[in-house]
């Protein structure tokens, strides 16, 4: 037997009149059952709090997906214990065993897959062929770790001297806490959870504020695989409350964490810190943000890199770490490269998600909102702008939590705009001389997540092959929408810890090696 070899799930084909129709029925269905109350899950019971939190649509806020639950310091202590006993069994079941969950997990996706998207829809404001890769990428992750982990829990012979056998092989490290974001709210949680999971560390996973309802999903999902009691528990609370609790936990040995550099940082310094009673090491795996950039060279294709560019910069309204925040053009195509870019971004339509015809919707909630409008005035003082796409009267009056889509030129790579993470929809655009300067200004922050170039020049691709110093490089490709194996994702520098999720060596992480030897 043994399983096929990995495939990614194919995206979203609109040209089929019934994916086009899913999808305003997956919605519909949806609206007649959110809005209740969302419990925790722990030791495999829902739990409710006094404490709740509303999760809202972006761009309807008086529509309330669901008043989710929020753990204080007391349900950690109680998910974390249960997670603790679990351990104690699920580390010694087989690894084929583990991986078996995995897969049924995947398969309820596939069963779900509207109605998993469609959540994000409204939930986060994703747009539909954005919402299905979001669930298509979960579904990779758990068919791709499912046979990662059949490779790894063979034990491996090491050596061949006369008269000893030695084995490698490998144990979970223990409880996992799993601390996800809301950009790509079911693929990022699935991909850390699943992760931990099918090494042999049961989980607390905390999802991010603004997406708890899809993180709820989670719980469905691993209920249809049959996971014991114990090894998931589901723990929306507030970073502020009990984020630090989580991290600080003496029987926690792993965090694995995607997010903003500020809070992956701050998790890396306390979780250094010894606590009472803890027996190991922790391990963090920090994923990060980015200021990622694309080199727009004097030979480019121009249709392809402004179609590039506008996908990276402002697909799902510029919210994914590996976004196009930067575009550095050469200087004799400068101007016409701005010229091309302008037109382009004039036409995009902004608007509800869920009408297929918006290319771009609100952004995640009205914190974020405030954040980039911050930013639109920073890119103001700074830059010249280019483009500022104002957002209608008849939007605003919606309450939806949109902001003007922005260009801005002249930046230059002192620039706070240059620098900084927005983790919105604008861009900057800066000059470059040369090849030398635009990969200079390429690396000049101190973020190393994705980038991308447009050439026709062998000898300058080649140049950023070797000197383009990110973790995700894209030669005449956007520097968005990785795919799980073929490009296994993950930034180093500020970016993060050096991992890459989707690849080779991610499980590592999450595991100890062993050695026996054997006096034969
Ligand atoms: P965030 O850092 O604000 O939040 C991430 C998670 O940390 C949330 O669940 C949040 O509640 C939690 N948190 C907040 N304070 C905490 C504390 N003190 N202790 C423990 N947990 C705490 O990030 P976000 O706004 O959810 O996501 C956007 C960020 O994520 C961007 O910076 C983006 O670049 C980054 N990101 C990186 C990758 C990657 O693979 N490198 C992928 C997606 C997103």
């Amino acid at each position: 037997g043994g399983l096929p070899r990995f495939k990614n799930f194919p995206p979203a084909d609109f040209t089929l009149a019934a994916e086009r129709d899913a999808y305003p029925a997956s919605i519909a269905k949806l609206r007649k059952t959110m809005g209740g109350t969302v419990p925790l899950y722990i030791n495999g019971q829902d739990v409710t709090t006094a404490d709740t939190l509303d999760s809202y649509n972006p761009a309807l806020p008086s529509e309330i997906l669901g008043s989710v639950c929020q753990a204080g310091v007391e349900e950690v202590d109680r998910a974390v214990e249960a997670a603790s006993a679990a351990y104690l069994t699920w580390r010694d079941v087989a690894p084929e065993e583990r991986a078996e969950a995995l897969l049924k997990a995947a398969q309820y996706l596939k069963d779900n897959v509207h109605d998993m998207a469609a959540l994000q829809v409204l939930e986060v404001g994703k747009q539909w062929d954005q919402a299905q890769a979001d669930v298509g990428e979960a579904i990779d992750f758990l068919e791709y770790y499912a046979r990662e982990m059949i490779r790894l829990g063979k034990p491996r012979r090491m050596g061949r001297a006369p008269g000893e056998m030695s084995h490698l092989f490998y144990q979970g490290k223990g409880v996992a806490a799993v601390i996800a974001p809301w950009n790509f709210p079911m693929a990022i949680s699935v991909g850390m959870v699943s992760a931990a999971i099918v090494c042999g560390n049961p989980v607390v996973y905390k999802p991010a504020g603004s997406s708890s309802c899809v993180g709820r999903a989670l719980v469905d999902m691993w209920k249809a695989a049959g996971l014991p009691d114990g090894v998931f528990n589901y723990c929306p609370g507030r970073g502020s409350v009990m984020g630090d609790h989580l991290v600080d936990h003496p029987e926690v040995s792993v965090i694995a964490f995607t997010g903003s550099m500020e809070v992956g940082l701050r998790i890396q310094e306390r979780a250094a810190k010894v606590q009472p009673g803890q027996q190991q090491c922790k391990r963090v795996i920090a994923e990060m943000g980015g200021k990622n950039a694309i080199i727009i060279d004097d030979d480019a294709d121009l249709d392809e890199a402004v179609l590039g560019v506008l996908y990276s910069a402002f697909g799902f309204q510029g919210q994914k770490c590996s976004a196009c925040s930067r575009v550095v053009v050469l200087d004799s195509i400068y101007d016409r490269f701005v010229e091309r870019l302008t037109e382009a971004a004039k036409s995009v339509k902004l608007g509800p998600s869920e009408n297929p015809a918006n290319y771009m919707g609100p952004v995640v909630d009205k914190a974020a909102q405030q954040n980039v409008l911050r930013y639109v005035k920073i890119a103001e003082e700074e830059g010249r702008v280019l483009v500022k796409r104002e957002v209608s009267e008849d939007l605003k009056a919606t309450g939806g939590c949109y902001v003007p889509l922005t260009i801005v030129g002249d930046i230059t790579r002192d620039h706070r705009i240059a620098q900084e993470e927005v983790f919105g929809p604008v861009l900057s655009v800066m000059r470059a001389k040369d090849m030398d300067e635009a990969l200079a200004i390429a690396n000049s922050t101190k973020f190393a997540l994705t980038g991308a170039i447009y050439s026709r020049s062998p000898r300058n691709l080649e140049r950023a092959y070797k000197e383009f110093r990110v973790g995700n490089l894209y030669l005449n490709k956007p520097s968005v929408g990785a795919l799980v194996e073929r490009h296994a994702f993950g930034g180093f520098k500020m970016s993060g810890v050096g991992s890459k999720s989707g690849g080779p060596d991610y499980l590592l992480q999450f595991l100890d090696p062993r050695l026996v030897c054997e006096n034969t």
